[in-house]
């Protein structure tokens, strides 16, 4: 392909027609963005021939990177079976059934059901009708509200936006009446004078006192993700967690756990759930369950709502015309078959993990750098301009803008939340390629200060 030629005819065609989703319009309008064209193992190149270390594995996604042929092969064998059947009206699909089993068989023990939907949003938005139809049916109508988070993102539906706590998404999606949120547990931002572990119970109590606030009788499910990963990789003390299952617990409130970063091994073990010791009732995946391969989704319905689902007989009114596609669920099963025979969740936790978190904290005493965080294979490194006031960068510095767009220069994919510089490369990088990622976050942060 003649690239240059190409290149600025495509860039041009997109800015002509293509509304791109979280992108400034007159930013897009002005400058155009990168076509990507080809991707290799963690590296992905556009269309001029540059070629990046992708340091967030697609969005989150691509957790195995870019070269599983596999899961395509999966893919092709099965477009030419069965391209496309519903699931609808009692029908089902071979793949579909073998995507629900291995997800049984990898996921907690009480999740014995699975509802598919194509995205993470949709997901979420089920697990709302989900938690509703529970409580009808156990005889407790009145249960209807949702507690979440802010700075939380659950997708941007309007069910799913309204259950984010990200204000400007939020205020888009004119927040659905009966979603209410607390703060959440972002130590370096919120509590950095306070013990952590105090600070953690202390957000995790706001909880209850919402709980009272809106009546117990009132309160159906309570939905989080195990780390906040969009909202800038939220890593929680050690105690919140545990308390906020003792208070769903004490309360009769479902807890949600959003996987859809967290779940398929970023942070040590198969789930975030299994890291923090957390037991849902209701768990939202998408994003790697296909290597982000395909669009897939679902929530894993766990036993106690699974048997009053089925045992209350009747049809839940919900579905998507692409629910358990089968394409994507044989994109979903050969992943699935990867994770679990070549122990990559394991050895990413075991080796590469800590060589990732060990050679972060190398910038701690980075003049500009506030705050290292991270678990397993993601991490955040907060920007300041005054590390004991923990100011932020002034804005005329560019901040953590102007770093995210060194880095990327300079041949490094990286994202940038509010001041914080975020990473997630794909499991399957080795020390010497994260070695190469943390050399170009060093270089971007003095570039920065
Ligand atoms: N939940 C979480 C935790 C996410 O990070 C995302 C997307 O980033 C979603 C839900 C939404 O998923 P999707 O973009 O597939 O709708």
């Amino acid at each position: 392909m003649n690239t240059a030629v190409d290149t600025a005819s495509l860039r041009k065609l997109d800015q002509s027609h293509h509304l791109h989703p979280f992108t400034d319009f007159h930013d897009y309008a002005e400058h155009g963005g990168r076509i990507f064209s080809k991707a290799e193992h963690i590296y992905i190149y556009d269309s001029e021939g540059h070629k990046m270390l992708d340091g967030m594995s697609g969005l989150w996604c691509c957790n195995l990177g870019y070269s599983q042929q596999s899961i395509i092969e999966a893919v092709y064998h099965q477009m030419q079976e069965l391209p496309y059947y519903n699931n609808f009206f009692n029908c089902s699909n071979q793949p579909a059934v073998e995507l629900a089993k291995a997800l049984v068989d990898v996921t907690p023990a009480n999740f014995n059901h699975v509802f598919f939907t194509n995205s993470g949003s949709e997901a979420n938005d089920t697990n709302i009708k989900l938690a509703h139809r529970y409580f009808d049916l156990i005889g407790k109508p009145s249960k209807k509200l949702i507690i979440s988070r802010k700075n939380a993102y659950h997708g941007s539906t309007v069910a799913a936006a309204s259950l984010g706590g990200m204000s400007a998404m939020h205020k888009q999606a004119r927040g659905l009446d009966y979603v209410h949120h607390i703060n959440q547990p972002h130590w370096f931002e919120e509590g950095a004078e306070e013990d952590p572990n105090a600070f953690g119970i202390r957000v995790a109590q706001e909880l209850i006192a919402k709980i009272d606030e809106l009546g117990e009788d009132n309160v159906a499910a309570f939905i989080a993700e195990p780390v906040q990963g969009a909202g800038g990789v939220i890593i929680p003390p050690d105690s919140y967690w545990p308390e906020v299952q003792r208070i769903c617990d004490e309360r009769d409130i479902l807890l949600i756990a959003d996987e859809v970063i967290c779940g398929f091994g970023r942070t040590g073990k198969w789930f975030g759930s299994e890291t923090y010791g957390i037991k849902p009732d209701l768990m939202t995946f998408a994003k790697a369950v296909t290597n982000g391969y395909m669009p897939l989704g679902g929530v894993m319905v766990g036993d106690r709502v699974a048997d009053v689902l089925l045992a209350g007989g009747g049809e839940f009114a919900h579905g998507l015309t692409y629910s358990g596609h089968p394409a994507a669920c044989a994109a979903g099963l050969e992943t699935l078959r990867i994770l679990k025979d070549t122990n990559i969740i394991e050895t990413a936790a075991s080796d590469v993990a800590p060589h990732f978190q060990a050679r972060l904290q190398e910038y701690v005493d980075h003049p500009i750098v506030g705050q290292v965080r991270g678990k397993g294979m993601f991490a955040a490194v907060e920007l300041v301009s005054d590390k004991s006031s923990r100011e932020r960068l002034a804005p005329e510095s560019g901040g953590a803008v102007y770093c995210r767009n060194v880095a990327n220069e300079n041949g490094l994919m990286v994202r940038q939340t509010g001041d914080a510089m975020i990473m997630a490369p794909p499991l399957v990088c080795n020390r010497e390629e994260i070695d190469i990622l943390i050399d170009k976050l060093g270089a971007a942060l003095d570039a920065t200060a």
